[in-house]
C-alpha cells in the first residue's frame, strides 16, 4: 500500500500531474502509463483508482481503510477491472468481456476504472476493439493502460490517451526494491549500479554467473595491487574464460570500474555510494597508498578499454594492454 506522497518521492512529475487534476477535477478519461518495470506504474493506476472511489479522502490522498479502498487492495472492487495478457498476448475477447461488463451500470456507483497491463501486447483486433470503447467513454470511466513498450503503442491509442511518462528508477531506489525482494546486499548494490531497470537488475542478481564475475573482478582489483604478476595470468585462465561474449566484457570492465570509483569515494568519505560495500577494510587501505591521480588514470585506461572493445579490437589484447596499465607503478 503506497500513498501520493511516497510515490512522489520516485515519480515527481507523474504523480504532480495526477493530483493536479483531481485537485482541480480534470481528470482524463483515458491514461497510458509508459516506463520501465518497477517504476510504479501500477501502484499509481491503483492508486488513482482509490482516489476515484475513496469517499473519505484526506485531500486526495486515500483513507485506505474504507470499503472502497480495501476492496480495490484486495482485488475485489465490483467496478476496477483489471486486464493482463492471457499467454503471449490481450486478446479481443478479454476486450469484449470487459465491454460487457461495462454494458451494466457501475453496480454501486456510475464510475468505473479498468487497468490494462501490457497494453502493448494487445492483438491488433484487440486493440482496435479498444479504440471504439476509448472513443465513447461512459462519462465516470477511468482508462489506464500501462506499457513498457510504448513504442509498440499503435499510435491511434496513443492519441487518444493522455500519456504519462514513469522516469527510471534512482539507483538508490531500485537498491531499495531488490532488497524487499531478498536480493543479497552486495549483489544488490552491484547490480543496482549496472542499470535502471528492475527486471534486470534481478535476473542479474539471481544468476551465478554475475556472483562469479563479481569474485573475479575482486580478485583481479587484489593482484593488480598486491601481486601484480599473478595478474595477467589471471586474465587468461579466469577472465576471458568467464567473460566471453563482447558485452559481458564491457560488463566485467563496469564492474571494474565501480572499484576504481570506489576508491575515489572511500577518499571523500563519501560511504553511501560505494557499490563494494562490504570490501570496506580493502578499499580503505588502497585509498590510503593510491594518489587521486593515479585513480583517476586507471579509470580513464578501463574507458579507453571499453572504446576499443566497442570498435572490436580483440578482447584478449585489450585486456592484456589494460591489466599492464593498471599494474604500472
Ligand atoms: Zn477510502
Amino acid at each position: 500500500m503506497a500513498s501520493w506522497k511516497e510515490l512522489r518521492e520516485k515519480q515527481p512529475n507523474v504523480v504532480k500531474m495526477l493530483t493536479n487534476s483531481f485537485a482541480k477535477d480534470r481528470i482524463s478519461h483515458a491514461y497510458l502509463f509508459e516506463g520501465g518495470a518497477g517504476t510504479g506504474k501500477k501502484e499509481a493506476a491503483i492508486q488513482l483508482a482509490k482516489t476515484y472511489f475513496c469517499q473519505h479522502t484526506d485531500g486526495i490522498e486515500p483513507c485506505l481503510t474504507c470499503k472502497d479502498c480495501k476492496r480495490i487492495d484486495s482485488r475485489n472492487h465490483p467496478d476496477v477491472f483489471f486486464v493482463e495478457p492471457d499467454g503471449q498476448s490481450i486478446k479481443i475477447q478479454q476486450i469484449r468481456q470487459l465491454q460487457k461488463e461495462f454494458s451494466y451500470l457501475g453496480l454501486e456507483s456510475k464510475k468505473k476504472v479498468y487497468i490494462l497491463e501490457h497494453a502493448d501486447r494487445m492483438t491488433n483486433q484487440a486493440a482496435n476493439s479498444l479504440l471504439k470503447f476509448l472513443e465513447e467513454p461512459g462519462k465516470m470511466t477511468i482508462a489506464v493502460l500501462l506499457t513498457e513498450q510504448v513504442q509498440h503503442i499503435l499510435s491511434t491509442i496513443y492519441s487518444r490517451c493522455q500519456v504519462l511518462s514513469f522516469r527510471p528508477l534512482s539507483s538508490m531506489n531500485l537498491l531499495e526494491r531488490l532488497k524487499e525482494q531478498n536480493v543479497e546486499n552486495r549483489l544488490a548494490r552491484l547490480a543496482s549500479a549496472l542499470t535502471n531497470d528492475m527486471t534486470e537488475a534481478l535476473e542479474l542478481s539471481e544468476s551465478e554467473w554475475f556472483a562469479q564475475a563479481r569474485s573475479i573482478v575482486l580478485q583481479l582489483t587484489e593482484e593488480l595491487k598486491d601481486r601484480p604478476h599473478q595478474a595477467l595470468i589471471s586474465i587468461h585462465d579466469k577472465w576471458l574464460s568467464h567473460f566471453k561474449e563482447k558485452d559481458q566484457i564491457d560488463l566485467g570492465l563496469n564492474l571494474l570500474l565501480f572499484w576504481y570509483k570506489d576508491l575515489l569515494l572511500t577518499q571523500i568519505q563519501d560511504e553511501q555510494n560505494i557499490v563494494y560495500l562490504d570490501q570496506r577494510d580493502i578499499l580503505e587501505r588502497y585509498a590510503l597508498q593510491l594518489t587521486k591521480k593515479r585513480i583517476s588514470d586507471n579509470m580513464l585506461a578501463i574507458l579507453e578499454a571499453k572504446r576499443r572493445l566497442a570498435a572490436n579490437t580483440n578482447p584478449q589484447f585489450v585486456m592484456e594492454k589494460l591489466v599492464l596499465r593498471l599494474r604500472e607503478g
